[in-house]
């Protein structure tokens, strides 16, 4: 969730006395950070990609990773796997990219989770969703049209070294930073600019990766509050309102209600709405979401899932049963975006794309533009290899090289490879 400062709670209760329409109750967990998990709370983990079986588990790491390459390999033609790029220590940030026409211009979709480590109850849901939306194709209408309309791309851990601070084997004890304590919700650039001399490598992945798309609608999953927050993050809505306010609070409607029909208590404990635009809760500078909407021109909205950050895993299934038709329903919100965002739109460039990703021996990469020259490089910056494509796709092998990441230098812009 977001963290409050503590002259906050004077603001707040200034703001509950003198406004009847906005309720904000500070958040019980928002200073000191919140502790670790009680020994009385049960997370149990699944060692196994079958032991998710019931999801009331979370996934090992290793478990994540091999979900992810199970999806991909057991739905060639409807999934593919994509490497964001690597933590500071070196575990993977994954991207799976759903659509049954993945070489067509339909809109794109981005989901994310667990920015904060520990915020971990929508790491598990967009593991669920993923499940849901690929086992689904072919027999629900609703959920076969979204996977033929939308690019929808899902990226269940955004911040994995937080996740898994005390090992692998469990998200017991994570932690909210990444592993060099940085808050990677608050350095992204904002429409302030660049606050920090340095971005967060986790950062300069997805800032890579999200240049790479052009994204129309995404969503960044929070816990520990629950609430549809909406932009700005930066400003407040007196100060500068959101050019699609009104349609911000519709959406957000829709999700609450959705969720709501399931158990009237959610979303219940910032405002009643269950709606609010960021900076009306408190400012942040550096947060995706407004990263998102001021830089690419993409909806984004940060949705706090849980009040719990790290719920027992027993309780997953319910939050499941509440939220899966709203997360549904916020993906078909691309089918009607307002016209732009309200800010001057951007030009598209056509980036490579690149299957699958990590890879064993082959990649292939796909809006090759014909007879351009392109190279890969280590991570020392040593060439090791050139070619030039004669097609808008290309077979890259990469049997010759050793383990790593490499980097792939194009005109539209480096596409980072890793091969296992
Ligand atoms: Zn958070």
């Amino acid at each position: 969730m977001r963290r409050f400062l503590p002259f906050l709670i004077t603001f707040f209760t200034i703001t509950n006395a003198v406004s009847a329409q906005v309720v904000l109750k500070p958040r019980p967990d928002a200073f000191p950070p919140e502790p670790a998990p009680l020994a009385s709370k049960s997370i149990a983990m699944a060692q196994t990609v079958e032991e998710m079986a019931s999801w009331d588990r979370y996934p090992t790491y290793e478990t994540y990773v091999a979900m992810m390459q199970q999806w991909a390999t057991q739905y060639p033609t409807l999934c593919r796997l994509d490497t964001i790029g690597l933590s500071v220590q070196n575990r993977l940030i994954l991207s799976l990219e759903l659509t049954s026409a993945p070489d067509s211009s339909l809109p794109e979709f981005f989901y994310s989770s667990t920015i904060h480590g520990d915020e971990v109850t929508g790491y598990v849901l967009m593991l669920r969703l993923i499940d849901t939306l690929l086992a689904s194709y072919g027999s629900s209408p609703r959920l076969t049209a979204l996977l033929d309309r939308v690019h929808v791309c899902i990226n269940p851990l955004a911040n994995p070294d937080g996740t898994y601070h005390v090992g692998n084997e469990t998200v017991q004890g994570s932690v909210r930073y990444n592993a060099n304590g940085i808050d990677l919700n608050r350095n992204f650039p904002d429409p302030f600019g660049t606050s920090k001399p340095a971005l967060p490598q986790e950062n300069e992945a997805m800032i890579d990766y999200v240049s790479r798309h052009q994204f129309r609608l995404s969503a960044n999953l929070h816990g520990g509050s629950e609430v549809m927050n909406y932009p700005w993050d930066c400003f407040t809505s007196v100060q500068n309102p959101h050019p699609q306010s009104q349609w911000w609070r519709e959406v957000g409607k829709r999700f609450v209600d959705s969720a709501r029909a399931v158990n009237s208590a959610l979303f219940r404990d910032v405002t009643y709405s269950g709606i609010i635009a960021g900076g009306d809760w408190y400012v942040i500078h550096g947060g995706r979401q407004d990263y998102m909407n001021y830089y690419h021109h993409c909806l984004e909205m940060t949705m706090e899932v849980s009040t719990v950050k790290t719920l027992s895993s027993s309780q997953l299934p319910a939050y499941w049963n509440a939220l899966a038709t709203p997360l549904i329903g916020y993906i078909e919100e691309i089918y009607s975006l307002p016209s732009g965002v309200g800010i001057e739109d951007v030009a598209g460039t056509t980036a490579i794309r690149v299957s699958p990703n990590p890879a064993s021996d082959e990649v292939t990469l796909w809006n090759t533009e014909p007879n351009v020259r392109l190279s890969l490089h280590d991570m020392t910056g040593r060439r090791v290899g050139d070619f030039c494509p004669s097609s808008t796709s290309y077979r890259l092998n990469l049997s010759g090289l050793p383990s790593g990441v490499y980097i792939l230098k194009a005109p539209s812009g480096d596409v980072r490879i890793v091969k296992m």
